[in-house]
């Protein structure tokens, strides 16, 4: 059977809200995102607090939406798809550059000790600091900073996840990745499709995996304006 929309409460908003989540949680699925525990953070950080506006309606459908400063929340499945490449674990210590809305650190927060996101803008900064604030998320640092240069005095890191394009992974990144690490990031011109690799830093040195075709905004140097 089925519900057409006046087969619903009116009353009911939360009912259609369910249900969207529920679709969302499959979409993952169906597009690889498997890992159990990556799947339980996503079900539990809910995307909808994280998309602002006209496009805050959206927020269960598996697409890229924009967000402040003319950057873009990432789609979902590949949110899942990076996470999962990651294969964080709890005691890991993991630096996301590209804080943008939040989103990616609030589910790093949720499978990994302690999470440092970085943004070249102040304003995303903040205001994903707020929203961790608003979650009672109190394992991210939220700092304004061409992350490019990784952070020296924070690192090195477990993990490494880079969610803005750059021609090749920055040497800054390869180096505060510890012995065993792994980074995750889109490499190409931001102009062309991309590619996302994953890189594990060996004791002789670091190999490469080509993951699959992504679409990121360009990593930018400097500071940004807002
Ligand atoms: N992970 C985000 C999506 C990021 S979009 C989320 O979950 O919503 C990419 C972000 O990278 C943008 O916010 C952009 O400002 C940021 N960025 C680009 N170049 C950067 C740099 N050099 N240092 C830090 N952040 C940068």
């Amino acid at each position: 059977m089925t519900m057409g929309p006046e087969d619903r409460n009116p009353d009911d908003a939360s009912g259609d809200l369910a249900e969207r989540k529920m679709r969302f949680l499959f979409a993952l699925r169906s597009r690889g995102v498997t890992d159990a525990r990556v799947l339980t953070a996503m079900e539990r950080i809910d995307r909808g607090l994280f998309v602002r506006g006209i496009f805050a309606d959206r927020a269960y459908e598996d697409m890229p939406l924009p967000i402040a400063c003319g950057q873009t929340i990432s789609q979902p499945s590949v949110v899942g798809l990076m996470t999962q490449a990651l294969q964080v674990s709890p005691r890991d210590t993991v630096l996301e550059v590209g804080t943008g809305s939040g989103y990616q650190a609030a589910i790093l927060s949720q499978l990994a000790r302690r999470v440092y996101t970085v943004d070249r803008y102040r304003r995303l900064v903040r205001e994903a600091g707020e929203l961790f604030r608003q979650l009672d998320i109190t394992n991210i640092t939220a700092i304004a900073a061409d992350g490019s240069f990784g952070l020296p005095d924070q690192g090195p890191f477990d993990r490494i996840l880079v969610t803005a394009a750059a021609e090749d992974p920055p040497g800054p990144l390869l180096e505060q990745l510890k012995p065993g690490g792994i980074m995750v990031l889109p490499v190409g011109q931001s102009d062309a499709v991309q590619s996302l690799i994953k890189v594990t830093r060996g004791s002789r040195g670091f190999d490469y995996e080509e993951l699959r075709p992504v679409r990121f905004v360009p990593l930018v140097e400097g500071l940004g304006s807002e």
